[in-house]
């Protein structure tokens, strides 16, 4: 069993190191954020992820799993250091390096001989090289070890992958790293740095890519009559194409497709190849959520009141980064709309959103609204009675952007319904 640190406990680096902690390795996460690791140490989970708390919590327990302020007391004595820093959109839309190499200029003096460090964030091809560079530790190994997970299946997704993704120029050191994935039995694929690089890249614009060619072909079915659920049934049921991303919805969001896809647009940019393709399914994705939000608007009236259901980019998360349903909301509060919302795993006013009153529960919202609006597919939305919001609205419009609610039992309530290509 390996002495691992990790550096970053957002949802990617908590759920690595809780993850590599019940595998039987011994793990220190740091992070720059006292308060988080404050709570870490007594077991509160900063955020909402299905599992994670118990992991946690048996990690402490057994000794495992400890928490530390600042990534310069987790590196002394450790064999591994996974890298689980913020890649946000930089300037031009490229991926921006900073929080990655400045945790590398923290650890680089203090690095045990012969340590690896394993690059977990998200970063465009070369960054391997960039960290090798800050570290300027000839004696350590740099890997580069993407993250495939999804928010809200994270802890399943982590001890379940597909396949685990190890790169780097030594090729025992990607080796090393594999090793400790090995008893999840998935296929570890070894590769070069700038393959698994872009291995990252490639998997989250294709993924995005398939949700853009869902949309636009649930345009399709809506201009000729077609039911979109059942076109994408009968192309799913090809292996070639397979079932899963198959779903239209209001655009993809999230931490991790918009700053991705751009960043690869722009690594495309530099390879001088003219990425029209992607470009295309960013392009497709912007037109989602306009389309959307007109339709919304255009239902509720001139300065109509919307309540929205669903504020988080997906369901069983509490990530409101990048999320359609902010989209959709900054559009309509620019068409002059009053919203209501009310999200499961928000409580608090939403930052940067003073017009959005954040109500305590669904029926809640709805009071006064002339339409209702579904935005993100919470299991919980499907179950209300149609017949207990009646009520409270001012007009009976349902504009179901998940296609995820009883679309006969809310139109015999009395709702105009409308879900997306169908
Ligand atoms: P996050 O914002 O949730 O967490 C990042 C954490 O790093 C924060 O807690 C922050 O305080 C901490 N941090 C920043 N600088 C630090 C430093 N110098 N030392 C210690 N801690 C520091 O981010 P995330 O969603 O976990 O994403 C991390 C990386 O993983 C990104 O590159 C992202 O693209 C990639 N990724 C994310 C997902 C996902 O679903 N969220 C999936 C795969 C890959």
């Amino acid at each position: 069993m390996a002495l691992i640190a990790v550096v970053g406990t957002g949802y990617v680096g908590l759920t690595t190191g809780a993850c590599l902690a019940s595998l039987g390795h011994d793990v220190c996460c740091a992070d720059v954020d006292e308060s988080k690791i404050q709570r870490l140490c007594s077991g509160e989970i900063p955020i909402v992820e299905e599992g994670l708390e118990r992991l946690v919590l048996e990690g402490i327990a057994s000794g495992r799993l400890t928490f530390v302020v600042g990534a310069e007391n987790a590196v002394r004595s450790t064999e591994f250091v996974f890298l689980c820093v913020p890649t946000p959109e930089g300037a031009d839309g490229q991926a921006d390096l900073s929080y990655v190499e400045a945790a590398a200029e923290e650890i680089r003096s203090l690095l045990p001989r012969d340590s690896i460090v394993v690059n977990k964030s998200t970063v465009p091809v070369g960054s391997t090289r960039v960290v090798e560079r800050v570290l300027r530790r000839p004696d350590v190994n740099v890997v580069s070890n993407p993250e495939f997970l999804r928010e809200g299946t994270a802890v399943h997704d982590f001890l379940h992958p597909d396949r685990v993704v190890v790169g780097a120029d030594n090729l025992e050191a990607a080796q090393r790293v594999g090793q400790l994935y090995e008893s999840l039995r998935a296929p570890i694929l070894v590769t070069d740095a700038a393959s698994a690089e872009t291995i990252k890249y490639a998997a989250n614009a294709f993924l995005a890519t398939k949700i853009s060619f869902v949309n636009a072909i649930a345009a399709i079915c809506e201009g000729v009559g077609a039911d979109v659920r059942d076109v994408m049934r009968g192309i799913g049921y090809d292996r070639r194409i397979g079932n899963e991303f198959l779903r239209p919805g209001p655009g993809w969001g999230g931490s991790c497709f918009p700053k991705d896809t751009l960043a690869l647009l722009k690594i495309a940019e530099r390879a001088d190849y003219k990425f029209d393709l992607l470009q295309g399914v960013v392009d497709v994705n912007l037109q989602q959520f306009d389309r959307m939000a007109s339709r919304i608007s255009a239902v509720a009236g001139e300065g109509g009141t919307v309540a929205i259901w669903g504020l988080t980019f997906k369901a069983l998360t509490d990530d409101l980064r990048d999320s359609p349903a902010l989209e959709i909301i900054d559009r309509l509060i620019a068409t002059g709309h009053k919203i209501r919302a009310y999200d499961p795993t928000v409580k608090e006013a939403l930052r940067g959103y003073p017009e959005v009153v954040v109500c305590d529960s669904e029926i809640a919202a709805c009071k006064g609204s002339n339409v209702l609006a579904v935005l993100t597919e919470w299991e919980n939305f499907r179950w209300i009675d149609p017949a207990d919001v009646l009520d409270h609205v001012a007009s009976r419009h349902v504009i179901d952007t998940r296609n995820l609610l009883d679309r006969s039992a809310w139109r015999t309530a009395g709702f105009t319904y409308q879900g997306v290509g169908r």
